[in-house]
């Protein structure tokens, strides 16, 4: 069995690649293929769709503006979900933490009977690579200048959550789970299948996209045994030993993106100001019925619960003394 602690260390660039699975390359408009000679181009405000020809985009347009903007939040939170699920370690961490959050952590989700399928709600956030950027824009570092006008952002997983009502219906995740059913491994045909939702923003304004998964018997097995694993920390060139736990799980995954500094993962951008405002309103009391609450009571939960956080709040008590 694949114990994550003896797992092989994360993907190289390529391989994640490889796993993206991107759309069949066809023009939005008129559906006609690819080809070498005339590759399609993408349309430049979401770069989410694609044209064979300037023609074809010229007579898209019309209807295409009404949904531009949109679609482009939406592709920036699907494309780093894809690349995300790509990362094949990333992934099995995820998964374990939905199996841990699944199983036993009830008190705060309903007992789901495993013959249904499962909804878990995944926000995503941008927060800033460098921690003190972290502190200096949430007004943490007194005596410290303003941050940088331009900030290198990394992808944090907020939480594993129970989803809100009404975000998606019991029909599209049942179409969705299908398609995994459908071409099923029969060892596995009894595991949980369900969705995560992953989401950027706040819950009124929001960017969602859905993957349908399969937490095989295997997962399950290594959440229900517990067993503690190790995550490599570059700062102290050791391995630090986590107990098997979803917040823990979590913490892998945003610890490995942190320390990515080369950006072999394909999880860094620049911070936009909505991310932004997300850290600074953080640090203030805000106010439930605000928008963006969700959000920065996301930022506020890991700071509780990340060790990346503690080691920031302990160098400032260091300097009050
Ligand atoms: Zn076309
Ligand atoms: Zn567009």
């Amino acid at each position: 069995m694949a114990h994550p602690s003896e797992r092989q260390s994360p993907q190289t660039t390529k391989e994640i690649k490889r796993n993206i699975r991107g759309a069949r390359p066809m023009c939005d408009y008129c559906h006609g293929s690819e080809t070498k000679e005339n590759p399609l181009k993408r349309c430049a405000g979401c770069r989410s769709i694609s044209y064979c020809s300037r023609a074809c985009q010229k007579q898209n347009w019309p209807q295409h503006k009404e949904v531009c903007p949109d679609l482009r939040t939406k592709s920036i939170l699907t494309k780093l979900a894809t690349t995300l699920l790509a990362n094949a370690d990333f992934f099995h961490f995820l998964k374990l933490a939905i199996a841990i959050y699944l199983d036993f952590d009830l008190e705060d989700a309903p007992s789901l009977p495993l013959a249904e399928p499962f909804t878990v709600l995944v926000p995503l956030l941008i927060e800033p690579e460098d921690i003190l950027d972290f502190a200096r824009l949430r007004g943490d570092l007194p005596n410290e200048t303003n941050p940088p006008e331009k900030i290198q952002g990394i992808l944090q997983v907020g939480a594993v959550l129970p989803i809100p009502e009404g975000l998606l219906s019991k029909e599209a995740v049942m179409s969705l789970t299908n398609t995994i059913r459908d071409d099923d491994d029969p060892l596995e045909r009894d595991s949980p299948t369900g969705a995560i939702v992953f989401m950027m923003g706040s819950l009124n304004n929001r960017s969602i996209t859905e993957v349908p998964i399969r937490i095989s018997s295997q997962i399950l097995a290594i959440a229900k045994e517990g067993q503690p694993f190790m995550q490599f920390i570059i700062a102290t060139r050791g391995y630090r030993p986590r107990p098997m736990s979803l917040f823990s799980c979590i913490e892998y995954i945003n610890i490995a993106i942190r320390q990515d500094t080369q950006d072999t993962f394909l999880l860094r951008r620049d911070m936009s100001p909505m991310d932004e405002m997300i850290i600074r309103k953080s640090a203030t009391e805000y106010d439930r019925s605000d928008d963006g609450s969700f959000a920065c009571g996301l930022i506020k939960l890991r700071m509780k619960k990340e060790y990346i956080y503690e080691a920031l709040l302990q160098d400032d008590s260091d300097k009050d003394q």
